[in-house]
């Protein structure tokens, strides 16, 4: 059997865009040229076209980010300037340069209050969410608010707080503010194990902030998890110490 192939028929056409004389591929059909149909440009401006359509995506994909910002991190740690006289410089500087491994994958950032630990923190959060990372940020007290919650009879109330512990769950990074001595009852400390080990097993990052070593968190923890607590806290974890 013979296929016999005709060599593409070239036609002259104008750039659509800049009128520039080309040369085209026709595609003839029934006895039209449905080239002529698509919109036909010139090299130069199909490469701009093409430029400007990626970065359309790319200002999206930044404003899609930036919202996600504005969801997740608190007002008043959004507006963090780090040239502020007060901000803690050398913190940050600590606290931007960690990555996880695969051999710390947690870092803890510990020192007494008003040493920009929650600043730095929510610095990392904003840089990870603009670097396309789904990070979930939360604190002890609303651990400790949805640890309760969860089993409220208001429905809303308690499928808001299940929602937000899946969060803490699943999300790829953690951000938990502010862990103390303080209260710790039962329903908090057996959600937060979870949460932690969940974490552990599956290498998911989390970064939490406290006013205390994690030993010190033994005065307060129950003595069925007193040890997994502490133990997954300091576990593969990088610890920042700051001391006044
Ligand atoms: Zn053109």
């Amino acid at each position: 059997m013979n296929i016999e192939l005709e060599a593409p028929k070239m036609a002259t056409t104008l750039c659509r865009d800049c009128g520039t004389s080309m040369i085209y591929e026709t595609i003839p059909l029934f006895g039209q040229d449905l080239a002529l149909l698509l919109s036909l440009r010139c090299d130069d401006c199909a490469k701009a076209m093409e430029e400007q359509a990626a970065a359309e995506a790319a200002a999206k994909q930044a404003a899609e980010r930036e919202a996600y910002v504005d969801r997740s991190i608190p007002p008043d740690m959004r507006e963090t300037y780090e040239d502020h006289a007060d901000f803690n410089r050398a913190l940050w500087e600590a606290v931007k340069r960690w990555r996880p491994s695969r051999d710390e994958f947690w870092l803890g950032i510990i020192g007494p209050a008003g040493i920009c630990k929650t600043r730095c923190m929510a610095l990392l959060a904003m840089k990870a969410m603009r670097a396309g990372i789904r990070a979930t940020w939360t604190t002890a007290n609303r651990l400790l608010d949805a640890s309760t919650e969860r089993k409220s009879g208001d429905r809303q109330l308690a499928t808001l707080a299940r929602e937000h512990l899946s969060d803490c769950l699943h999300a790829p990074w953690l951000f938990i503010d502010d862990l103390g001595k303080n209260e710790w009852p039962a329903a908090f400390e057996s959600q937060f194990f979870q949460i932690l080990d969940h974490r552990k097993n599956h290498r998911m990052p989390i970064v939490y902030s406290s006013n205390a070593h994690p030993d010190q968190f033994s005065l307060v923890l129950s003595d069925l998890n007193r040890e997994p607590i502490i133990g997954r806290l300091k576990d593969r974890c990088t610890l920042i110490h700051m001391r006044r």
